[in-house]
């Protein structure tokens, strides 16, 4: 029996056992190895019946493989496939911004999460959004392999100790990501969140071989966010005695992936102040996006004249929501009211 197959037997034994979910049981066991994996949990006899041998340690080549490795340099050592975090010499937030899923959306949320009077480090509740963007990324990941850039590429791109030769790799990914998420509650609501209450489903079922540890690993970050997820869902009693969910600021990430998206490609970024054709002026709030180039619309609300403590400018009506099409938007306005 591989390792694997005497960690999964090991997983949902002690699931069944302690009436846990086997992707909780994986991540103990994963916690405590030596006690998981080493030492299966069902008798030597009953692994007999499967006449399979007890696990053996492999140790790992002494540095990252090249990317068409075939073993044959460290006999007896497993391959060590190359992640962004191996690459020592580059600035840590070029190899941040490399690392799927939760690097690049920490990076991101560091770049793009505004700072404001009371919170200069950026919002506390958007930034505590970050985990939700790498929930998406390694759903999307998941589910379209093809938006994951090929290890060769991305650390080439790492080499270069450039963020914006990643930037370009995850463009696929981000834009995916950012055609996904939304500000407009009906399709967080009606669209997304059902579609990451699926996802999270399925991680718990997910029972595909591992071969490497850095898979193991990977499933590890990826049972850890669906954990928050449930949490952020699950109905408690408050302190004021009613139930409450923490739920998550779920409309932040995609502020951050707009303005990404805008400074590679130009359009108008969350908060630009602009005009209509028809001369109305409006605020954006979100962009969308089609499968390259420049956003396709905006959400925008408009702007009208304020009428209690900010008379003489121009502030967002909480009323009106619109989707306009880029040609609608003539250009940005250049109060600053
Ligand atoms: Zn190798």
């Amino acid at each position: 029996m591989t390792t694997d197959k005497q960690f999964k037997r090991a997983a949902r034994e002690l699931a069944e056992r302690e009436g846990i979910s086997y992707t909780a049981a994986r991540r103990r066991l994963a916690d405590a190895p030596e006690a998981g994996v080493s030492a299966p949990l069902t008798t030597a006899s009953a692994a007999a019946e499967d006449d399979q041998e007890p696990p053996r340690i492999y140790p790992t080549a002494g540095a990252p493989c090249p990317v068409d490795c075939d073993g044959t340099a460290h006999p007896n050592a497993v391959c060590w496939l190359w992640r962004p975090e191996d690459s020592k010499h580059v600035r840590h937030e070029v190899r941040r911004a490399a690392q799927l899923p939760n690097g690049r959306a920490g990076e991101l949320c560091h770049r793009y999460e505004p700072p404001t009077p009371g919170y200069p480090n950026g919002s506390f509740f958007a930034r505590e959004a970050t985990w939700l963007l790498a929930l998406v990324y390694a759903m999307l990941t998941d589910q379209r392999p093809e938006l994951r850039p090929g290890r060769a590429e991305l650390w080439a791109a790492v080499e270069t100790d450039d963020q914006a030769a990643i930037d370009a790799l995850m463009e696929p990914l981000d834009r995916a990501a950012a055609r996904l998420l939304t500000k407009v509650p009906e399709q967080w609501w009606g669209e997304v969140k059902p579609r990451l209450d699926a996802y999270a489903d399925f991680v718990d079922m997910d029972d595909r071989e591992l071969r490497t540890w850095q898979e193991i690993d990977d499933r590890h970050h990826v049972g850890r966010l669906v954990d928050q997820w449930r949490r952020a869902w699950k109905e408690r009693r408050g302190s004021e005695g009613y139930m409450e969910r923490t739920g998550v600021l779920w409309s932040a990430p995609k502020g951050w992936l707009d303005d990404l998206l805008v400074e590679q490609h130009g359009g108008h970024g969350d908060g630009a102040r602009v005009r209509l054709t028809d001369g109305r002026p409006a605020i954006v709030y979100a962009a969308e996006w089609s499968e390259a180039g420049a956003p396709v619309a905006y959400r925008i609300r408009e702007l009208e004249p304020g009428r209690h403590g900010n008379i003489g400018k121009l502030v967002p009506s909480l009323t009106s929501d619109e989707l306009v099409a880029r040609d609608l938007v003539a250009g940005e306005l250049d109060d600053q009211a």
